[in-house]
Order: structure tokens, then C-alpha cells, then sequence
């Protein structure tokens, strides 16, 4: 089929490239330029596991492409995606200038009857709001062609995305009219073969799935980082209860782990979003408001861990202190900040006069975007790197490779041999053995 994806972002490219390697002729428009250049000629913008090569291998077979010219991409699909970004507005709602552009810009150039699918991540009610700036659009034209407003929110995991996108747990269709579902069960038919993965249901109860989605998944991990702030006080390893309750086939493994926070462009802005739906429809949203005060505190809270430590010796809090800081991006296997924890961590060790030596395999070309030039912020190539002239390491990020560090190595080279770590990646035993201090989420031995 063909078909043209408005964003060009990790949800429209991997989406587009995925369709094209399942055989799919895909048009990727996007109003950026460079990044349309660049991926013209195999420059991919995010770092995304295994996207790289999909994109060169199927651009090269002449299945997808990429365009500033947002005509010529809806003269050529059949079915039109629109996957541009819906930012949080600074009331926490859902910004939808960019879905609303896009879907003015089909009205302004429908020449066929089209199925409009909308991927973004939009409050109930926004496919009214797509299907009436169409209708405007054709109205100003004197056109009257035919359309449907579909709700397909995506599901994928940065990090995880291209993976996520061939094998996907579940296709949700959002949809009025029988015919666009079935439009939409004939492209996804190649990822839905040994089972059916598609759920149908109507438009509003789709545009909610994605929050709810969302939105218990945000849940779960305040729930944790709860549970490790009262397991710090009350002398227990949050790490040890997690154990305790994960083996819970009610409850599962995932989601589970305490941390520096949820991050990312998504949870934080869409717990918002929904929020802000309820209290807009009457209704208080006691629990989100609490997953993201929760949230917002445990951003904070390894700061609060290293303040504690350093208000406790001779020094003047953190001030002249020196800091590396393994992992930047909001977590493994991405390149992306948006609302990343380490944000938080840097300005506040920033306040505090301190230093901050950073490393992050995948981000470090976003944190430069980000912070620019600045003197107490040095990049380094290496986590090792990151170690000299240290005095603390806060990790931050919980990547594989910082998974096992040589523990002596990190003794010998932090002048304070402290070790604070935001993701209970490490045994405190093992570090304590190697000399150095230790201090991890929700372990109050450490307190
Ligand atoms: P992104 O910011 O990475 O990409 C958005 C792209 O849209 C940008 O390249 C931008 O230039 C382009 N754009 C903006 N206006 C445009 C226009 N008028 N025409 C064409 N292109 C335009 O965003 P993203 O992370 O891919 O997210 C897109 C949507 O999908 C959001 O609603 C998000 O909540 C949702 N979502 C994201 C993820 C994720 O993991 N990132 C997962 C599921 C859903």
C-alpha cells in the first residue's frame, strides 16, 4: 500500500520504516529540512537499536522516502499517519498545534478519498478535532471528498522501538467506519500473522488506551519509588522487597524498579495530559497528580542523598566538588533527554557549585545540544574518563556497560570514594568490600 507518515520523529520514522521493510511504499514528510536532507542520504537523527540500516537498506530499495513537500506525500498515500510531536502545554495539556497543522495542510491538499490515521498521542476528542480542520480545509477549497479519522496510538518503546513496531503486542484501531478498520487490518496484516493483534473499538475509547497505557505504567514506578522512600527510613531494601512482590504473577516483574524518576517525552506529559482531561471533564484526578508529585520529588531525591552525605563531613556541601555522571539519556538504548533525571541532578550540582564530568554512550551530542558550553561541565569520551579528577560518581542511567565497573579502579580514582547510585545497579556489599561508600535507592542501610 502507500502510504505517507506527517513527523518524522522516533514514532513517524520507525513507524515508516517498518512499514517500508514489510514492503509498504512510504512517503515521510516532515517540515524540517536538515532532517529530511540528512536522512535523504542515510544520516539518521535518533539513536534507535537496528533503525540505521532498516533505513538505508529500504530508502536505497526505493520503498521509502522522504520530502519537505507535503502535497506530493499526500497525493501519494492511500492512508495518511500523522506522527508529529503534542508537547505539553504550560497548563499540562496536550499541545495540539502540530497534529492540527498537519491535519489542515490534508484539507488544504486532498485530491482522493483518504483514511487519516492519527498515531500521536492526543486527548479523547482530538479526531473530532482533526476531522473538523479537515472539513474546514476542504470547505475553504469548495472540495468535498470523502475521509476518516482513525485513532491508532502507538505503543512502542524508545530503545526498543523497531522491535517493538515488527512484533507489536497489540495493534489498537479506533474507528467509526468499518472500511477504514479494514484498510487499516490490510497494512498491518504483516505483523499480524500468528495471532490477531488487532483490538477495535471506537475512537474516544482508543485516544484513552494510550493515557491509561501510560498512565499505569507511570503509576507503578512512583508506587516503587514510594515504597523505597519509606524503605529508607524504616531500615529496609526496597531491593529485597522488590523480590518480595514481583514473584506476584498479579503484580510482575516489570515496571517495578525504584529510581531517579520516570523521564522521558512521554510519561511525564502524558500523566499531565490526562490529568488535566479529567479536572477539564469535573473529575479530580486524586491518583495522577500523586504518580507526578511522587515523580517529581524522586527527581530530586539522589541530590538529596548526596547533599546528605556531604553536609555530614567538613565540606561546605557540594561546593568545589567534582562529580562524574554515568548516563545522561532518560534511560538505556536511547539517545533521547527529553525530561531525563540527569536534568534535574546536573542543574542541582550546578546551584551547589559543583562540577559534573559527564558520559552517556548514546547522548552525548544531545546533552552538548542541550547545555551547551559551559565550565563546569566537561565531556568525556569514556566512563573511565568521566572518573578523573572525581570525587564522587553518581550513575544515573542505568546502561549495561556501567553494570559491572572495576570497583578498585573507581576507589583509587574518586578523591571521596563514594558511589551514589540512582538505579540499584550494584551490590553494596561488593562496593563496601572495595572501600568505597555506597549510597542506592530505597536501601536504608545506606541512610
Ligand atoms: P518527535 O518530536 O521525535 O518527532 C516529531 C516530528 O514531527 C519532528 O521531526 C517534527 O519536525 C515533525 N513535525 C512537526 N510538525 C510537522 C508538520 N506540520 N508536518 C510534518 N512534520 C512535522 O516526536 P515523537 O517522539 O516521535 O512523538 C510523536 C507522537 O507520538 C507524540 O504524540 C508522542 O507522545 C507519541 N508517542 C511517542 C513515543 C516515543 O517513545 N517517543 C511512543 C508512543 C507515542
Amino acid at each position: 500500500m502507500r502510504v505517507a507518515i506527517f513527523g518524522t520523529g522516533y514514532v513517524g520514522l520507525v513507524t515508516g520504516t517498518c512499514l517500508a521493510e514489510v514492503g509498504h511504499d512510504v512517503v515521510c514528510v516532515d517540515i524540517d529540512q536538515a532532517k529530511v536532507d540528512g536522512l535523504g542520504r542515510g544520516i539518521i537523527p535518533i539513536y534507535e537499536p537496528g533503525l540505521e540500516p532498516m533505513v538505508k537498506a529500504n530508502h536505497a530499495a526505493g520503498r521509502l522516502a522522504f520530502t519537505t513537500d507535503a502535497a506530493a506525500g499526500i497525493a501519494h498515500g492511500q492512508v495518511v499517519f500523522i506522527a508529529v510531536g503534542t508537547p505539553p502545554d504550560e497548563d499540562g495539556s496536550a499541545d495540539l498545534q502540530y497534529v492540527l497543522a498537519v491535519a489542515r495542510t490534508i484539507g488544504r491538499h486532498l485530491t482522493q478519498p483518504m483514511v487519516v490515521v492519527n498515531k500521536s498521542t492526543v486527548p479523547v476528542g482530538t479526531a473530532d478535532k482533526v476531522r473538523a480542520a479537515i472539513a474546514e480545509a476542504l470547505a475553504a477549497r469548495g472540495e468535498e471528498i470523502t475521509f476518516d479519522v482513525v485513532s491508532n496510538p502507538e505503543f512502542l518503546k524508545e530503545g526498543d522501538a523497531v522491535a517493538d513496531c515488527m512484533r507489536p503486542d497489540r495493534i489498537v484501531i479506533g474507528a467509526s467506519n468499518p472500511e477504514a478498520v479494514a484498510v487499516l487490518r490490510r497494512l498491518y496484516a504483516p505483523f499480524n500473522r500468528n495471532r490477531d493483534r488487532v483490538v477495535e473499538m471506537d475512537v474516544r475509547s482508543a485516544e484513552l488506551t494510550k493515557y491509561a497505557a501510560n498512565a499505569m505504567l507511570a503509576t507503578k514506578i512512583s508506587f516503587m519509588n514510594e515504597i523505597a522512600n519509606i524503605a529508607e527510613r524504616v531500615g529496609a531494601d526496597i531491593e529485597q522487597v522488590r523480590q518480595g512482590i514481583g514473584s506476584d504473577p498479579r503484580i510482575g516483574w516489570h515496571f517495578i524498579y525504584p529510581g531517579a524518576g520516570y523521564g522521558g517525552s512521554c510519561f511525564p506529559k502524558d500523566v499531565q495530559a490526562l490529568a488535566r482531561t479529567a479536572s477539564q471533564y469535573g473529575h479530580q484526578p486524586h491518583l495522577l497528580d500523586a504518580v507526578e508529585a511522587v515523580n517529581n520529588a524522586q527527581k530530586g531525591h539522589l541530590f538529596a542523598l548526596i547533599q546528605r552525605h556531604y553536609d555530614r563531613g567538613e565540606d561546605e556541601g557540594v561546593r568545589g566538588k567534582t562529580f562524574a555522571v554515568w548516563g545522561l539519556a532518560f534511560k538505556p538504548n536511547t539517545d533521547d533527554m527529553r525530561a531525563a533525571p540527569s536534568r534535574r541532578l546536573l542543574e542541582q550540582l550546578w546551584e551547589g557549585g559543583a562540577i559534573a564530568r559527564v558520559y552517556d554512550p548514546e547522548a552525548m551530542n544531545e546533552a552538548r545540544r542541550i547545555f551547551g558550553e559551559r565550565e563546569d561541565l566537561v565531556f568525556c569520551d569514556s566512563a573511565y574518563e568521566a572518573l578523573d579528577g572525581a570525587d564522587a560518581l553518581v550513575v544515573v542511567t542505568e546502561w549495561k556497560q556501567f553494570r559491572s565497573p572495576d570497583f578498585e579502579r573507581l576507589r583509587k580514582a574518586l578523591g571521596d570514594a563514594v558511589v551514589f547510585d540512582g538505579r540499584n545497579i550494584y551490590e553494596p556489599q561488593e562496593i563496601e568490600a572495595a572501600g568505597l561508600a555506597y549510597y542506592g535507592i530505597g536501601r536504608g542501610r545506606s541512610l
